[in-house]
């Protein structure tokens, strides 16, 4: 279950990258700035100001998801989704459908298109989510695949997940992307619904296994935005030598549009957060002589 192939990324780790985007996640985070991905199955997302009101949407909706509330096309998010009625339906694109399965063949055909673009910019592909390893037999035949072709492959993950699905990607994934975002087991799951543990245990256990690490922290308010989190995050880092690096991910609210498109509520303040904010959080990271970025 795939939701999105970016080709010519450049935040996703080194060089030009292909970003390979997995439906599905074991967390709610809810600054997550892709909210399309939390789900597991296809779900309707829809933008009210691409619509031309041509009523066919309504006509499909056998379950009421599309309604006339007030006069105006809406989704109603509260009625099941028969997503497969609204496929290739809408002439604007305002109502899509996100979320479609797609063999490991067919992404690698897709991505293995920009191949040259990878080898000139030392670049690759990345898989992401979502939590890309919940379908971790996909993600490896995936990048069993590319390897074989000798691209280079990232993975960004939670590492909220068990550890098997971890140990059968070693083979095949030059860098793993870990979030480490808090390090208060009770706060974490609070926020996120996860348990901090799992994610800390197979931390221990990647960076035994000698793997290639860089943790990505997000910086968020009212969250882990205060220097005595921010030390027990770095503590965290310390105590596994595969981390080379840590990358500070301001807050930004770029996402919040599309929780309205899918008929959920945004519950963050809408501040965008400037690089000036966590310049002490660097300070702090550079005094411990860990490398450091903001922005990945
Ligand atoms: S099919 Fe698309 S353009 Fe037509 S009413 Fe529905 S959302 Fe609007």
């Amino acid at each position: 279950m795939i939701f999105n192939i970016q080709r010519y990324s450049l935040h996703d780790g080194a060089g030009l990258r292909s970003t390979v985007f997995f439906k599905g996640c074991s967390l709610h985070c809810p600054w997550c700035s892709n909210p399309e991905s939390q789900k597991a199955s296809p779900e309707l997302m829809f933008e009210s100001s691409k619509c031309i009101a041509c009523h066919d949407c309504l006509t499909a909706s056998d379950n009421g998801e599309m309604e006339l509330f007030e006069g105006k096309v809406t989704m109603n998010p509260r009625r099941r989704q028969n997503t497969e009625s609204f496929r290739d339906l809408c002439p604007t694109k305002a109502l899509q459908i996100i979320g479609q399965t797609q063999s490991a063949e067919e992404i690698c055909r897709i991505v293995l298109k920009d191949r040259a673009f990878y080898e000139r910019s030392g670049g690759g592909v990345t898989l992401s989510g979502g939590e890309p390893l919940l379908q971790a037999d996909l993600c490896r035949e995936v990048a069993k695949k590319l390897k074989k072709e000798n691209i280079h492959i990232s993975i960004e993950t939670c590492l909220h997940v068990p550890w098997k699905n971890i140990k059968m990607m070693l083979p095949y994934v030059d860098e793993f992307l870990c979030d480490v975002k808090h390090c208060d087991p009770i706060v974490f799951r609070e926020q996120t619904g996860g348990d901090l543990n799992l994610i800390l245990d197979n931390l221990k256990k990647l960076s035994e296994s000698g793997a290639d690490i860089r943790a990505r922290v997000p910086i968020i308010y009212g969250f882990n935005h205060d220097e005595k989190t921010v030390e027990g995050i770095l503590d965290i880092v310390e105590s596994n030598e595969a981390i080379r690096a840590v990358d500070y991910m301001p807050y930004h609210p770029l996402g919040a549009g599309k929780y309205e498109s899918l008929g959920r509520e945004y519950s963050l303040p809408g501040h965008i957060m400037d690089n000036e904010e966590i310049e002490n959080y660097i300070k702090i990271t550079e005094l411990r002589k860990i490398p450091v970025t903001i922005g990945g």
